[in-house]
Protein backbone atom coordinates (compact mmCIF):
# COMPACT_ATOMS: atom_id res chain seq x y z
CA UNK A 1 0.00 0.00 0.00
CA UNK A 2 1.60 3.23 -1.01
CA UNK A 3 2.00 5.69 2.27
CA UNK A 4 -0.70 7.96 2.75
CA UNK A 5 0.06 11.80 2.11
CA UNK A 6 0.46 13.95 4.89
CA UNK A 7 -2.26 16.94 4.57
CA UNK A 8 -2.00 19.94 6.70
CA UNK A 9 -5.24 20.55 8.39
CA UNK A 10 -7.59 23.50 7.56
CA UNK A 11 -10.60 24.94 9.30
CA UNK A 12 -13.63 25.32 7.36
CA UNK A 13 -16.62 27.45 7.13
CA UNK A 14 -19.67 25.26 7.54
CA UNK A 15 -21.42 25.51 4.43
CA UNK A 16 -25.38 25.54 4.21
CA UNK A 17 -27.46 24.22 1.62
CA UNK A 18 -28.70 20.81 -0.07
CA UNK A 19 -25.86 18.11 -1.19
CA UNK A 20 -26.87 17.04 -4.88
CA UNK A 21 -28.21 13.32 -4.49
CA UNK A 22 -24.62 11.61 -4.50
CA UNK A 23 -23.28 13.62 -1.53
CA UNK A 24 -21.23 16.32 -1.25
CA UNK A 25 -18.25 14.24 -3.01
CA UNK A 26 -17.98 14.08 -6.54
CA UNK A 27 -15.24 12.48 -7.06
CA UNK A 28 -14.02 9.03 -6.04
CA UNK A 29 -11.29 7.88 -8.20
CA UNK A 30 -8.69 9.58 -9.72
CA UNK A 31 -9.05 9.14 -13.57
CA UNK A 32 -5.63 7.74 -14.42
CA UNK A 33 -6.20 6.51 -17.90
CA UNK A 34 -8.06 7.29 -21.45
CA UNK A 35 -8.78 4.39 -23.56
CA UNK A 36 -6.14 2.21 -21.69
CA UNK A 37 -3.01 4.72 -22.21
CA UNK A 38 -1.78 6.16 -18.83
CA UNK A 39 -2.24 10.20 -18.66
CA UNK A 40 0.65 10.19 -16.25
CA UNK A 41 2.11 8.71 -19.99
CA UNK A 42 1.16 11.00 -22.74
CA UNK A 43 1.92 14.29 -20.05
CA UNK A 44 5.23 13.22 -19.99
CA UNK A 45 5.44 12.57 -23.85
CA UNK A 46 3.52 15.84 -24.50
CA UNK A 47 3.32 18.49 -21.44
CA UNK A 48 0.45 19.98 -20.06
CA UNK A 49 -2.17 21.62 -21.78
CA UNK A 50 -3.00 19.03 -23.56
CA UNK A 51 -5.94 18.07 -25.82
CA UNK A 52 -7.13 14.03 -25.74
CA UNK A 53 -9.64 12.81 -28.13
CA UNK A 54 -10.94 9.30 -28.06
CA UNK A 55 -11.13 7.58 -31.32
CA UNK A 56 -13.37 4.70 -29.74
CA UNK A 57 -15.45 7.19 -28.12
CA UNK A 58 -16.37 9.05 -31.65
CA UNK A 59 -16.91 5.56 -32.89
CA UNK A 60 -19.05 4.53 -30.50
CA UNK A 61 -20.89 7.62 -30.19
CA UNK A 62 -22.23 8.06 -34.10
CA UNK A 63 -22.67 4.24 -33.73
CA UNK A 64 -25.13 4.97 -31.14
CA UNK A 65 -26.92 7.93 -32.46
CA UNK A 66 -27.24 6.55 -36.20
CA UNK A 67 -28.98 3.48 -34.47
CA UNK A 68 -31.64 5.54 -32.80
CA UNK A 69 -32.77 7.28 -35.67
CA UNK A 70 -32.52 3.83 -38.79
CA UNK A 71 -34.53 1.97 -36.20
CA UNK A 72 -36.93 4.45 -36.29
CA UNK A 73 -36.93 5.62 -39.67
CA UNK A 74 -36.01 4.49 -43.54
CA UNK A 75 -33.93 6.78 -44.97
CA UNK A 76 -31.41 8.50 -42.48
CA UNK A 77 -28.12 10.50 -43.04
CA UNK A 78 -25.88 11.87 -40.54
CA UNK A 79 -23.49 15.44 -42.09
CA UNK A 80 -20.88 16.29 -39.59
CA UNK A 81 -21.06 20.17 -38.34
CA UNK A 82 -17.24 20.94 -39.40
CA UNK A 83 -17.29 23.93 -36.89
CA UNK A 84 -18.03 21.69 -34.23
CA UNK A 85 -14.44 20.54 -34.63
CA UNK A 86 -12.25 20.74 -37.89
CA UNK A 87 -9.29 18.91 -36.92
CA UNK A 88 -8.44 16.78 -40.34
CA UNK A 89 -8.37 13.70 -38.14
CA UNK A 90 -11.49 14.30 -36.45
CA UNK A 91 -13.24 15.04 -39.40
CA UNK A 92 -12.07 12.05 -41.27
CA UNK A 93 -13.34 9.72 -38.57
CA UNK A 94 -16.63 11.03 -39.15
CA UNK A 95 -16.60 10.20 -43.08
CA UNK A 96 -15.18 6.82 -42.54
CA UNK A 97 -17.98 6.46 -40.89
CA UNK A 98 -20.45 7.49 -43.12
CA UNK A 99 -21.32 11.14 -42.77
CA UNK A 100 -21.28 13.92 -45.19
CA UNK A 101 -19.99 17.20 -44.36
CA UNK A 102 -22.14 20.35 -43.44
CA UNK A 103 -20.01 23.32 -43.41
CA UNK A 104 -20.72 27.02 -43.02
CA UNK A 105 -18.01 29.38 -44.40
CA UNK A 106 -15.84 29.11 -47.46
CA UNK A 107 -12.90 27.91 -45.37
CA UNK A 108 -15.20 24.88 -44.08
CA UNK A 109 -15.85 24.45 -47.62
CA UNK A 110 -12.41 24.22 -48.92
CA UNK A 111 -11.16 21.89 -46.11
CA UNK A 112 -14.01 19.53 -47.06
CA UNK A 113 -12.78 19.20 -50.33
CA UNK A 114 -9.29 19.14 -49.41
CA UNK A 115 -10.44 16.06 -47.40
CA UNK A 116 -11.44 14.58 -50.15
CA UNK A 117 -15.04 14.59 -49.45
CA UNK A 118 -17.44 14.33 -52.47
CA UNK A 119 -18.74 17.45 -53.81
CA UNK A 120 -22.21 16.19 -53.65
CA UNK A 121 -22.22 15.45 -50.23
CA UNK A 122 -21.42 18.48 -48.65
CA UNK A 123 -24.13 20.78 -47.10
CA UNK A 124 -23.27 24.62 -47.33
CA UNK A 125 -24.97 27.04 -44.55
CA UNK A 126 -24.56 30.02 -43.26
CA UNK A 127 -25.06 33.80 -43.79
CA UNK A 128 -22.01 34.51 -45.81
CA UNK A 129 -21.08 33.02 -49.19
CA UNK A 130 -19.48 34.64 -51.12
CA UNK A 131 -19.93 34.40 -55.51
CA UNK A 132 -16.88 32.64 -55.88
CA UNK A 133 -17.54 30.02 -52.91
CA UNK A 134 -21.22 29.62 -54.74
CA UNK A 135 -19.81 29.40 -58.14
CA UNK A 136 -17.66 26.06 -56.47
CA UNK A 137 -20.19 24.47 -54.81
CA UNK A 138 -22.31 25.03 -58.03
CA UNK A 139 -19.95 23.38 -60.18
CA UNK A 140 -19.49 20.23 -57.53
CA UNK A 141 -23.15 20.33 -57.04
CA UNK A 142 -23.28 20.52 -53.48
CA UNK A 143 -26.56 21.09 -51.74
CA UNK A 144 -26.66 24.89 -50.86
CA UNK A 145 -28.74 26.17 -48.31
CA UNK A 146 -30.05 29.61 -48.73
CA UNK A 147 -29.96 32.07 -45.84
CA UNK A 148 -31.40 34.68 -47.22
CA UNK A 149 -32.86 36.75 -50.59
CA UNK A 150 -30.00 38.24 -51.63
CA UNK A 151 -28.83 34.83 -51.92
CA UNK A 152 -30.81 33.86 -53.69
CA UNK A 153 -30.87 36.18 -56.78
CA UNK A 154 -27.16 35.87 -56.64
CA UNK A 155 -27.59 32.49 -57.16
CA UNK A 156 -30.13 32.80 -59.74
CA UNK A 157 -27.81 34.81 -61.39
CA UNK A 158 -24.87 32.51 -61.63
CA UNK A 159 -26.80 29.42 -62.47
CA UNK A 160 -27.48 31.53 -65.86
CA UNK A 161 -24.17 32.28 -65.98
CA UNK A 162 -22.62 29.17 -65.37
CA UNK A 163 -25.69 27.34 -67.72
CA UNK A 164 -26.25 24.98 -64.33
CA UNK A 165 -29.17 23.95 -62.51
CA UNK A 166 -27.49 24.36 -58.74
CA UNK A 167 -29.38 21.94 -55.87
CA UNK A 168 -30.56 24.29 -53.12
CA UNK A 169 -32.91 24.21 -49.90
CA UNK A 170 -33.73 26.91 -47.78
CA UNK A 171 -33.31 27.43 -44.50
CA UNK A 172 -36.29 27.79 -42.37
CA UNK A 173 -36.75 29.29 -38.64
CA UNK A 174 -40.32 29.25 -36.67
CA UNK A 175 -41.54 29.07 -33.63
CA UNK A 176 -40.69 25.78 -31.83
CA UNK A 177 -41.83 26.32 -27.88
CA UNK A 178 -38.32 27.09 -26.97
CA UNK A 179 -37.25 30.60 -26.50
CA UNK A 180 -35.74 33.02 -27.28
CA UNK A 181 -36.21 32.05 -30.85
CA UNK A 182 -33.78 31.59 -33.38
CA UNK A 183 -34.82 33.91 -36.35
CA UNK A 184 -31.90 35.60 -37.39
CA UNK A 185 -31.25 32.46 -40.22
CA UNK A 186 -33.40 31.74 -43.15
CA UNK A 187 -36.53 32.36 -43.37
CA UNK A 188 -39.44 32.70 -40.79
CA UNK A 189 -42.14 30.03 -41.14
CA UNK A 190 -44.89 31.73 -39.34
CA UNK A 191 -45.17 35.05 -41.26
CA UNK A 192 -44.96 33.28 -44.54
CA UNK A 193 -41.21 34.41 -45.42
CA UNK A 194 -40.25 30.62 -46.39
CA UNK A 195 -42.98 30.08 -48.79
CA UNK A 196 -42.21 33.26 -50.16
CA UNK A 197 -38.79 32.32 -51.07
CA UNK A 198 -39.98 28.59 -52.12
CA UNK A 199 -42.59 30.19 -54.72
CA UNK A 200 -39.26 32.37 -55.88
CA UNK A 201 -37.22 29.52 -56.66
CA UNK A 202 -39.99 27.32 -57.97
CA UNK A 203 -41.14 30.34 -60.44
CA UNK A 204 -37.22 31.03 -61.45
CA UNK A 205 -37.00 27.70 -62.36
CA UNK A 206 -33.15 28.05 -62.73
CA UNK A 207 -33.04 25.98 -59.31
CA UNK A 208 -33.62 22.69 -58.39
CA UNK A 209 -35.48 23.03 -54.77
CA UNK A 210 -34.29 19.32 -52.74
CA UNK A 211 -34.53 20.06 -49.55
CA UNK A 212 -36.03 22.13 -46.57
CA UNK A 213 -33.31 22.74 -43.46
CA UNK A 214 -33.18 24.38 -40.05
CA UNK A 215 -31.14 24.34 -37.44
CA UNK A 216 -33.64 25.54 -34.46
CA UNK A 217 -30.55 26.05 -31.72
CA UNK A 218 -28.20 24.49 -29.29
CA UNK A 219 -27.17 22.55 -26.82
CA UNK A 220 -31.38 21.87 -27.00
CA UNK A 221 -33.12 19.77 -24.09
CA UNK A 222 -36.52 19.68 -25.28
CA UNK A 223 -36.90 16.49 -28.12
CA UNK A 224 -40.66 18.07 -28.26
CA UNK A 225 -38.98 20.95 -29.73
CA UNK A 226 -37.85 18.84 -33.15
CA UNK A 227 -40.93 17.03 -33.68
CA UNK A 228 -42.48 20.65 -33.79
CA UNK A 229 -39.70 21.46 -36.64
CA UNK A 230 -40.01 18.32 -38.29
CA UNK A 231 -43.99 18.48 -38.54
CA UNK A 232 -43.72 22.26 -39.91
CA UNK A 233 -41.26 21.52 -42.22
CA UNK A 234 -43.34 18.17 -43.91
CA UNK A 235 -46.26 20.72 -43.97
CA UNK A 236 -43.97 22.85 -46.28
CA UNK A 237 -43.15 20.09 -47.95
CA UNK A 238 -46.24 18.68 -48.84
CA UNK A 239 -47.36 22.56 -49.99
CA UNK A 240 -44.94 22.72 -52.48
CA UNK A 241 -45.84 19.05 -53.49
CA UNK A 242 -49.83 20.46 -53.94
CA UNK A 243 -48.75 23.43 -55.82
CA UNK A 244 -46.11 22.55 -57.85
CA UNK A 245 -46.25 18.58 -58.13
CA UNK A 246 -42.74 19.03 -56.92
CA UNK A 247 -40.99 16.43 -54.67
CA UNK A 248 -38.87 17.60 -51.81
CA UNK A 249 -36.06 15.16 -51.56
CA UNK A 250 -34.80 15.88 -47.70
CA UNK A 251 -35.55 17.33 -44.42
CA UNK A 252 -32.45 18.69 -43.14
CA UNK A 253 -33.65 19.34 -38.71
CA UNK A 254 -29.89 20.65 -38.41
CA UNK A 255 -28.02 19.70 -35.19
CA UNK A 256 -28.22 21.49 -31.60
CA UNK A 257 -28.54 18.00 -29.63
CA UNK A 258 -27.41 18.09 -26.33
CA UNK A 259 -24.32 16.57 -25.30
CA UNK A 260 -23.60 14.85 -21.84
CA UNK A 261 -21.92 18.29 -20.26
CA UNK A 262 -23.87 19.86 -17.95
CA UNK A 263 -25.41 23.81 -18.05
CA UNK A 264 -23.90 26.40 -15.29
CA UNK A 265 -26.16 26.59 -12.51
CA UNK A 266 -27.99 22.92 -13.18
CA UNK A 267 -28.73 21.43 -10.19
CA UNK A 268 -28.11 17.73 -11.53
CA UNK A 269 -25.33 16.73 -13.91
CA UNK A 270 -25.99 16.70 -17.21
CA UNK A 271 -25.33 12.69 -17.49
CA UNK A 272 -28.19 12.47 -15.40
CA UNK A 273 -31.29 14.81 -17.14
CA UNK A 274 -30.62 15.54 -20.54
CA UNK A 275 -32.52 13.52 -23.29
CA UNK A 276 -30.66 10.47 -25.06
CA UNK A 277 -30.66 10.25 -29.00
CA UNK A 278 -33.29 8.14 -28.61
CA UNK A 279 -35.24 10.50 -27.36
CA UNK A 280 -34.75 13.15 -30.06
CA UNK A 281 -35.09 10.36 -32.67
CA UNK A 282 -38.16 9.75 -30.98
CA UNK A 283 -40.08 12.41 -31.50
CA UNK A 284 -38.69 13.21 -35.12
CA UNK A 285 -39.29 10.18 -36.54
CA UNK A 286 -42.78 10.16 -34.90
CA UNK A 287 -43.54 13.70 -36.26
CA UNK A 288 -41.99 12.36 -39.73
CA UNK A 289 -44.06 9.24 -40.54
CA UNK A 290 -46.98 10.88 -38.36
CA UNK A 291 -47.28 13.65 -41.44
CA UNK A 292 -49.20 12.84 -44.58
CA UNK A 293 -46.34 11.83 -46.86
CA UNK A 294 -47.35 8.68 -48.67
CA UNK A 295 -44.95 5.65 -47.31
CA UNK A 296 -42.96 5.48 -50.42
CA UNK A 297 -42.76 9.22 -50.61
CA UNK A 298 -40.82 9.61 -47.01
CA UNK A 299 -37.84 12.13 -47.88
CA UNK A 300 -34.27 11.62 -46.82
CA UNK A 301 -33.67 12.68 -43.11
CA UNK A 302 -30.83 14.39 -42.61
CA UNK A 303 -29.01 14.98 -39.13
CA UNK A 304 -26.31 17.84 -38.70
CA UNK A 305 -25.61 16.89 -35.13
CA UNK A 306 -21.92 18.35 -33.75
CA UNK A 307 -21.79 18.71 -30.19
CA UNK A 308 -23.79 15.23 -28.60
CA UNK A 309 -21.39 13.41 -30.81
CA UNK A 310 -17.38 15.12 -30.20
CA UNK A 311 -17.80 16.44 -26.61
CA UNK A 312 -17.51 13.71 -24.16
CA UNK A 313 -15.17 11.96 -26.97
CA UNK A 314 -12.91 15.08 -25.31
CA UNK A 315 -10.21 15.51 -22.43
CA UNK A 316 -8.14 18.41 -21.29
CA UNK A 317 -5.35 17.77 -18.95
CA UNK A 318 -3.61 20.52 -17.18
CA UNK A 319 -1.38 20.79 -13.91
CA UNK A 320 -1.92 22.06 -11.26
CA UNK A 321 0.59 25.89 -10.67
CA UNK A 322 -0.71 26.49 -7.41
CA UNK A 323 -3.15 27.41 -4.60
CA UNK A 324 -3.53 29.69 -2.58
CA UNK A 325 -6.66 31.13 -0.17
CA UNK A 326 -9.33 33.95 -1.29
CA UNK A 327 -9.58 37.23 1.13
CA UNK A 328 -12.43 35.19 2.47
CA UNK A 329 -10.55 32.45 2.85
CA UNK A 330 -11.58 30.09 0.34
CA UNK A 331 -9.37 27.87 -1.57
CA UNK A 332 -8.17 28.75 -5.18
CA UNK A 333 -6.95 26.35 -7.44
CA UNK A 334 -4.87 27.46 -10.55
CA UNK A 335 -4.11 25.47 -13.72
CA UNK A 336 -2.44 26.06 -16.55
CA UNK A 337 -5.86 25.86 -18.52
CA UNK A 338 -7.19 29.31 -19.61
CA UNK A 339 -10.26 30.35 -20.70
CA UNK A 340 -8.77 31.21 -24.36
CA UNK A 341 -8.51 27.05 -24.83
CA UNK A 342 -11.63 26.34 -22.47
CA UNK A 343 -14.13 28.71 -24.22
CA UNK A 344 -16.74 26.37 -23.11
CA UNK A 345 -16.14 26.88 -19.24
CA UNK A 346 -18.51 30.19 -19.75
CA UNK A 347 -21.56 28.15 -20.18
CA UNK A 348 -20.99 24.62 -18.71
CA UNK A 349 -19.47 23.06 -15.64
CA UNK A 350 -16.94 20.98 -16.84
CA UNK A 351 -16.35 18.03 -14.10
CA UNK A 352 -12.74 18.43 -13.33
CA UNK A 353 -11.47 14.78 -11.93
CA UNK A 354 -7.93 14.98 -10.38
CA UNK A 355 -5.24 12.31 -12.31
CA UNK A 356 -3.90 10.93 -9.03
CA UNK A 357 -4.64 9.53 -6.10
CA UNK A 358 -6.21 11.69 -3.48
CA UNK A 359 -7.05 11.97 0.12
CA UNK A 360 -10.59 11.48 1.09
CA UNK A 361 -11.01 15.24 2.17
CA UNK A 362 -12.61 17.62 -0.74
CA UNK A 363 -12.79 21.53 -0.16
CA UNK A 364 -15.27 23.96 -2.18
CA UNK A 365 -12.83 24.89 -4.46
CA UNK A 366 -12.31 27.85 -7.27
CA UNK A 367 -10.66 27.13 -10.05
CA UNK A 368 -8.65 30.10 -12.30
CA UNK A 369 -6.78 29.71 -15.42
CA UNK A 370 -3.45 30.91 -15.84
CA UNK A 371 -4.13 34.46 -17.96
CA UNK A 372 -3.65 38.06 -16.64
CA UNK A 373 -7.33 38.76 -16.56
CA UNK A 374 -10.44 38.11 -14.21
CA UNK A 375 -12.65 36.07 -16.76
CA UNK A 376 -10.37 33.43 -16.36
CA UNK A 377 -12.08 30.91 -14.32
CA UNK A 378 -12.47 27.27 -15.12
CA UNK A 379 -15.01 26.37 -12.66
CA UNK A 380 -16.54 28.92 -10.10
CA UNK A 381 -17.33 26.66 -7.25
CA UNK A 382 -16.54 22.60 -7.32
CA UNK A 383 -15.83 20.71 -4.35
CA UNK A 384 -11.99 19.03 -4.90
CA UNK A 385 -9.83 16.74 -2.84
CA UNK A 386 -6.11 18.76 -2.25
CA UNK A 387 -4.48 19.46 -5.20
CA UNK A 388 -0.30 20.06 -5.02
CA UNK A 389 1.55 22.04 -7.14
CA UNK A 390 2.42 19.70 -10.29
CA UNK A 391 -0.18 17.31 -9.92
CA UNK A 392 -2.36 16.66 -12.97
CA UNK A 393 -6.02 17.06 -13.77
CA UNK A 394 -8.57 15.61 -16.33
CA UNK A 395 -11.13 18.08 -17.69
CA UNK A 396 -14.06 16.01 -18.93
CA UNK A 397 -16.21 16.36 -22.27
CA UNK A 398 -14.49 19.53 -23.95
CA UNK A 399 -14.80 17.74 -27.37
CA UNK A 400 -16.76 20.37 -29.12
CA UNK A 401 -16.03 23.89 -30.30
CA UNK A 402 -13.28 24.07 -28.07
CA UNK A 403 -10.46 23.32 -31.02
CA UNK A 404 -12.12 26.07 -33.18
CA UNK A 405 -13.04 28.81 -30.95
CA UNK A 406 -9.76 28.40 -29.43
CA UNK A 407 -7.66 31.67 -28.72
CA UNK A 408 -3.80 32.43 -29.00
CA UNK A 409 -4.24 34.75 -26.54
CA UNK A 410 -0.81 35.33 -24.34
CA UNK A 411 0.91 31.79 -24.87
CA UNK A 412 0.28 28.87 -27.62
CA UNK A 413 -1.76 26.54 -28.61
CA UNK A 414 -1.51 22.93 -27.28
CA UNK A 415 -0.63 19.50 -28.63
CA UNK A 416 -3.83 17.63 -29.74
CA UNK A 417 -3.72 13.72 -29.69
CA UNK A 418 -5.73 10.98 -30.51
CA UNK A 419 -5.84 8.10 -29.02
CA UNK A 420 -6.78 5.53 -31.70
CA UNK A 421 -9.26 1.94 -31.38
CA UNK A 422 -5.89 -0.04 -30.45
CA UNK A 423 -4.59 2.16 -27.61
CA UNK A 424 -2.22 4.06 -29.37
CA UNK A 425 -2.12 7.87 -29.02
CA UNK A 426 -1.00 10.41 -32.02
CA UNK A 427 -0.37 13.84 -32.28
CA UNK A 428 -3.38 15.40 -34.57
CA UNK A 429 -2.00 19.52 -33.99
CA UNK A 430 0.91 20.75 -33.36
CA UNK A 431 1.76 22.90 -30.59
CA UNK A 432 2.27 25.50 -31.85
CA UNK A 433 5.59 27.62 -31.84
CA UNK A 434 6.81 31.39 -31.65
CA UNK A 435 8.15 30.46 -35.47
CA UNK A 436 4.22 29.99 -36.59
CA UNK A 437 3.41 33.17 -35.27
CA UNK A 438 6.28 35.35 -36.05
CA UNK A 439 5.85 33.85 -40.15
CA UNK A 440 2.61 35.66 -40.39
CA UNK A 441 3.85 39.15 -38.96
CA UNK A 442 5.75 41.61 -41.46
CA UNK A 443 7.75 44.87 -39.82
CA UNK A 444 7.84 47.39 -42.16
CA UNK A 445 11.65 48.26 -42.95
CA UNK A 446 11.29 52.19 -41.37
CA UNK A 447 11.03 49.81 -38.04
CA UNK A 448 14.43 48.64 -37.83
CA UNK A 449 14.50 45.03 -37.91
CA UNK A 450 13.75 42.49 -40.47
CA UNK A 451 11.47 39.02 -40.11
CA UNK A 452 14.41 37.26 -40.36
CA UNK A 453 16.21 38.90 -37.96
CA UNK A 454 13.63 37.71 -35.27
CA UNK A 455 13.47 34.58 -36.21
CA UNK A 456 17.84 34.15 -36.09
CA UNK A 457 17.56 36.16 -32.59
CA UNK A 458 15.46 32.97 -31.29
CA UNK A 459 17.25 31.59 -28.36
C1 LIG B 1 -23.47 24.78 -35.57
C2 LIG B 1 -24.42 24.13 -36.49
C3 LIG B 1 -24.70 22.77 -36.37
C4 LIG B 1 -24.17 21.91 -35.24
O1 LIG B 1 -24.76 22.29 -34.03
P1 LIG B 1 -24.52 21.51 -32.65
O2 LIG B 1 -25.21 22.35 -31.63
O3 LIG B 1 -23.04 21.45 -32.43
O4 LIG B 1 -25.12 20.15 -32.80
C5 LIG B 1 -25.53 22.20 -37.32
N1 LIG B 1 -26.08 22.94 -38.32
C6 LIG B 1 -25.85 24.26 -38.44
C7 LIG B 1 -26.46 25.01 -39.55
C8 LIG B 1 -25.02 24.90 -37.53
O5 LIG B 1 -24.79 26.22 -37.65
Amino acid sequence: MSKIRYERPVIKKLETGMPNKFGTRTEYVPMTHIDGVSVKSLIKEYGTPLFVISEKTIRNTIKKAKKAFDTRYPKVQFAWSYKTNYLNAVCSIFHQEGSWAEVVSGFEYDKAISLGVDGKKIIFNGPEKSEEDLTKAIMNDSLIHIDHLDELYTITELAEKLKLRPRVAIRVNMDTGVYPMWDRFGFNYENGQAWDAINKIMHSGKMELVGLHCHIGTFMLSPFAYGVAASKLAELALSVEQKFKHEIKYIDLGGGFASKNTLKGSYLPGTDTNPTFDDFAEAISTALLNSNFKQDKLPLLILETGRALIDEAGYLLGSVISNKRSSTGRRNTILDIGVNILFTSFWYDHKITPAQSFTQYSEDTCVYGPLCMNIDVIRESTSLPLLNRGDHVVIHSVGAYNMTQWMQFISLRPHVVLIDTDEKPHVIRLRETLDNMNSMELIPSHLGIRKSQIVNRKS
